[in-house]
């Protein structure tokens, strides 16, 4: 944007400004971050990704993988193992977040680890429900007539 007079219009408020300064004297914005360089989002790495509501790039990959993996738990009998891995996976965007402050995905942290802890807890009584009168019946005692 910059011109060979050394000036460029604050995109906010139009006036004439320095082209190499960051900061409009006029407004006061600062012109980085109007430009899409870092100043939310520090890392570079960050910001080179790319992503959607399925895959968003801006959250901890765990947290996504958590999220879900809590609504598979959610499946009967296959959702334990899901369920699990969700509890597993929260944990792990927890700890992601806390280390990269930049990421979001607190939200489907806590999704997996609440809908992944009650789908497991669910399937463990319904497989306790359908294996365990199975396993009682062949190997209990003998029913009395
Ligand atoms: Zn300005």
């Amino acid at each position: 944007m910059a011109t060979l007079t050394g000036k460029r219009a604050c995109p906010f408020c139009g006036k004439r400004i320095q082209a190499t300064s960051h900061k409009c004297m006029y407004c006061g914005a600062f012109l980085e971050a109007a430009e899409g360089r870092s100043i939310e989002f520090p890392s570079d790495e960050l910001h080179a990704r790319k992503g959607n509501w399925w895959l968003p790039a801006d959250q901890s990959r765990w947290a996504v993988a958590a999220g879900y993996l809590g609504v598979l738990a959610l499946v009967p009998y296959l959702g334990l193992a899901f369920g699990l891995l969700a509890v597993m996976c929260g944990v792990m965007a927890l700890r992601d977040l806390n280390r990269h402050p930049a990421l979001r995905g607190q939200g489907r942290a806590y999704l997996g680890l609440v809908l992944g802890g009650l789908g497991s807890l669910y399937n463990v009584f319904v497989l306790a429900a359908v294996v365990l009168p199975h396993f009682v019946g062949r190997h209990g005692p003998a029913p009395r007539i």
